[in-house]
């Protein structure tokens, strides 16, 4: 299904749960505001099955709030997994369950996760995640990799003064242990930026001058055309470092689709006010033709530059 910018809807990210245990300092809360309601797990599976059959996606990306701290993340992975839709079925996590939970998500399904970690310093940790679990988080990281939830990407949302000067030893931390590094711009969709006064022009930090010399010195370069014109540099000592930064090639390379944790369908980050909610209709069984109507309409929503 295309919107009416061409852009064809290829993949999901869904909300599980909006809690977090967390208090990151630019927490965007995945474009809303955190919700009481959760779908439930047979809702989530329902409406995981009916996605991909009217829309033809394989990619699925669970998130939160922290996906880990949804008590039945196991089953929704394994459940989501036996549908045999999707061919490819990620997470994006703060890393702090990692430890006890990488085995069982890989035994039900999961391919592969993100995880946030945009230090290699644990006091740098605390400022920018509020919690003292650096080395606890890189314990889960390594257990992910050992398990083979690969390959394994480090979201870095590189903030100025804070963080700005550890990119370096960030890719050699990748490099060395085959993982991929996601260079995040801060952007201001996001309470936490947008209400703390003066906070996006004190941290945000204009990665411009460092995709140039990402582009100097890359051996290879690659455009995720599906995935918002996203760069992906391969560097001499085998890293590789995917650059997100919103903006104009961003949205026009854009195809997901997102769902909130309440059953709220929407069609970009910026615009969650322009979705709908989808749980009334899964509570009442529709048709598959009337959930098309309702996919239809959020896809039809959808505007690049927000
Ligand atoms: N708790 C999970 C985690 O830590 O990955 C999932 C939710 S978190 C909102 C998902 C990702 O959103 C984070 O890894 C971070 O990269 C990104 N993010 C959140 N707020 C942001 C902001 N204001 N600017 C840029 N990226 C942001």
């Amino acid at each position: 299904m295309k919107d009416n910018c061409n852009r064809e809807i290829k993949h999901i990210r869904f909300s599980v749960t909006s809690k977090c245990n967390y208090n990151c300092i630019y927490c965007d809360h995945e474009g809303f505001l955190p919700k009481t309601t959760e779908l439930s797990v047979d809702e989530i599976t329902q409406l995981c099955r009916i996605l991909a059959q009217i829309l033809k996606v394989t990619k699925i990306k669970f998130t939160g709030g922290e996906p880990l701290l949804r008590e039945e993340i196991v089953e929704i992975i394994r459940n989501v997994s036996e549908l045999k839709l999707y061919k490819d079925i990620s997470m994006t996590t703060n890393g702090f369950n990692l430890v006890d939970k990488a085995q069982d998500l890989y035994n039900a399904g999961l391919n592969r996760i993100n995880v946030s970690l945009g230090t290699l310093k644990p006091d740098i940790y605390k400022i920018i995640y509020g919690s003292d679990s650096f080395n606890h988080v890189l314990k889960g990281i390594m257990k992910a990799k050992e398990v083979g939830l690969t390959p394994l990407k480090l979201n870095y949302v590189i903030l100025k003064g804070i963080n700005d000067q550890e990119f370096k030893n960030m890719v050699n931390f990748c490099g060395e242990n085959d993982f991929v590094l996601q260079l995040i711009e801060l952007h201001k969709a996001s309470q936490a930026v947008n209400q703390n006064n003066g906070f996006y022009e004190r941290y945000y930090y204009d990665v411009s001058p460092i995709i140039k010399d990402l582009e100097n010195s890359a051996i290879h370069i690659e455009t995720r055309g599906n995935m918002q014109n996203r760069k992906v540099f391969t560097l001499p000592n085998t890293a590789k470092v995917e650059t997100i930064t919103p903006g104009h090639e961003f949205c026009m390379g854009c195809t997901k689709l997102r769902v909130g944790c309440d059953g709220n369908l929407f069609g970009c980050l910026f615009r969650s006010d322009l979705g709908t909610n989808i749980k009334e209709a899964l509570k009442n069984n529709h048709s598959l033709s009337s959930y098309e109507r309702i996919v239809k309409q959020v896809v039809e929503t959808r505007e690049p530059y927000y």
